[in-house]
């Protein structure tokens, strides 16, 4: 937690925030902002429709804003099933929401911002529509940069030819049919023995939540379903997980992440620790010790890298020279060194430590930016540095009084959930006083519980149901389009 402030202080603020969020809900349901094209609102540009972008416009007031999202996809994404739709434990559909369902009052553009004129107020973009290639700006009041990360390769060569990344359903889907492929390939009855083995041996690289979560539903798939259809190769079959730290899981608790380990054992998941990759052919897997792995399937899941707009940003503005991948923040989410612009999720580092890079953190910084924009606090109108400040706080003028200062940003973890595979999974509460620590079958239930009220529709929470129980009567859908 940030800022002394206790667990059921920031608890209680919370409740207040989804208070106040419910009667802008109310008011746009049943006095929804009467569209007048000679009004001048503000306009707010916001980048993405990720985790961060999507609870920023379920709860910002558009009587107040003439808001803009411009973003390639024009769907949300539920991320922490994407393992799961990857073998067909859950369909890519029932994870992804139209965009537009979370507030029909703003404007969306399916498009790339390729860069941002931080003088004239900006966003210079590239439209995302297949034979469709233009070009258009769009100015901006208030921008707010919300465009998540991209995959980090740490330069490694063969990676980005040979592996299979898991970040958006694309590669969800590309991931899937080619799991099912190297099955049919090594099928073949001119296939050798050790090519056979090669073929069949999936390695994930990165020992971090996407990258066990995946290996665990990978095994799932493999010995529920994979086992059944091809049961002559399943002997060649085996998963690997490489990581280049001394264990797994470190965002847990030194006891959960000997039990993932020994859940992995027990599920002939076989994990090679301090295994840093250093090349990636078109057969193997080289290590930094020497050691050469084939593989016929590699997921790279080893961590966080900077989106091309974000890297752009950073190298024009000279107050990020200090930043490592993400734009610096201050606890208000105003860039550094840029007027008028804001970063939440992924794509920024709140100083002076950042915060990890979670659906959660971006959740509840889109959220917290929303309120912010709400509360008329002069976004533009730093108030002169006080004492103890580094940084000019936001504030609300009152006439005649003192400036109202906006609260900082906090984040309120609530805890951490990982699957480890055979319906088992752990859970890391807080509570405030003590951490609650979980794991095992009950533990899978409450995963379960969270991720379906988590999902951003009822339509969402209906289709996972109904693809849990699809699955488990009739098994995963392994068919090739
Ligand atoms: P994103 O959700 O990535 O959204 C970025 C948006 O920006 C996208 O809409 C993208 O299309 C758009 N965009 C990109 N470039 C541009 C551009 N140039 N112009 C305009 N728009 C652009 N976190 C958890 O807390 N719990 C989990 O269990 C969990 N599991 C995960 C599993 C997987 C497989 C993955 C990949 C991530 C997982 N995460 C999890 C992390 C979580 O998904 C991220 O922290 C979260 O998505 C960050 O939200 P964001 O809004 O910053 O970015």
């Amino acid at each position: 937690l940030v800022n002394e402030e206790s667990f059921f202080s920031l608890i209680l603020n919370r409740v207040v925030d989804t208070v106040d969020d419910a009667m802008v809900h109310f008011n746009r349901a049943f006095f929804p902002p009467k569209i007048d094209p000679q009004a001048r609102k503000p306009t707010l540009v916001i980048l993405g429709t990720g985790w961060a972008a999507h609870s920023l416009i379920k709860v910002i007031d558009t009587v107040k804003y003439d808001v803009k999202v411009i973003s390639p996809r024009n769907y949300f994404l539920f991320t922490p099933m994407l393992p799961s739709t990857a073998v067909g434990t859950v369909e890519f559909r029932s994870i992804v929401e139209t965009f537009r369902t979370a507030n029909p009052f703003v404007d969306y553009l399916e498009a790339y911002c390729v860069d941002v004129d931080l003088q004239k107020q900006l966003t210079l973009c590239e439209s995302n529509i297949p034979g469709e290639k233009r070009k258009f700006q769009i100015f901006y009041d208030y921008l707010v940069i919300a465009v998540g990360a991209s995959t980090n390769t740490f330069g490694t060569p063969g990676v980005q030819e040979h592996c299979y990344f898991l970040k958006e359903i694309s590669d969800a889907r590309g991931l899937r049919r080619a799991i099912v492929e190297r099955f049919e390939l090594a099928s073949f009855p001119d296939i050798s023995k050790e090519e056979k083995c090669r073929l069949l041996s999936f390695v994930v690289v990165g020992g971090g939540p996407t990258g066990c979560e995946f290996a665990a539903e990978l095994h799932d798939f493999l010995v529920q379903d994979l086992k059944r259809y091809y049961p002559k190769l399943f002997e060649d079959v085996q998963v690997i997980l490489l990581q280049s730290g001394d264990s797994i899981l470190t965002q847990f608790d030194r006891t959960l992440q000997e039990k993932a380990l020994e859940n992995f054992r027990q599920s002939n998941i076989r994990v090679i620790t301090k295994a840093r990759v250093t090349e990636v052919t078109s057969t193997h897997i080289l290590l930094v010790d020497g050691r050469e792995i084939p593989y016929g399937l590699a997921v790279w899941a080893a961590g966080n890298g900077t989106q091309p707009l974000t890297r752009l940003l950073l190298s024009k503005i000279p107050e990020q020279k200090e930043a490592r991948g993400r734009l610096l923040v201050d606890p208000w989410l105003r860039v550094k060194g840029a007027l008028n612009v804001f970063a939440v999720g992924d794509c920024a580092a709140v100083e002076p430590v950042p915060l990890p890079a979670t659906a959660q953190v971006a959740g509840q910084q889109g959220a917290y930016l929303a309120r912010l924009f709400n509360r008329d606090y002069c976004l533009s109108c730093p108030v002169p540095e006080s004492e103890g400040n580094s940084t000019a706080p936001l504030a609300k003028w009152r006439p005649g009084g003192s400036p109202e200062i906006a609260k900082p940003f906090q984040f309120l973890s609530l805890g951490i959930l990982a699957y480890i595979g055979r319906e088992r999974a752990m859970a890391q509460i807080e509570t405030g006083l003590e951490k609650i620590k979980m794991a095992g079958v009950l533990t899978y239930l409450l995963w379960q519980s969270v991720y379906i009220t988590k999902q951003v529709s009822f339509r969402n929470r209906v289709l996972v149901l109904f693809d849990w129980f699809k699955t488990r009567v009739f098994g995963r859908d392994m068919s090739q389009f």
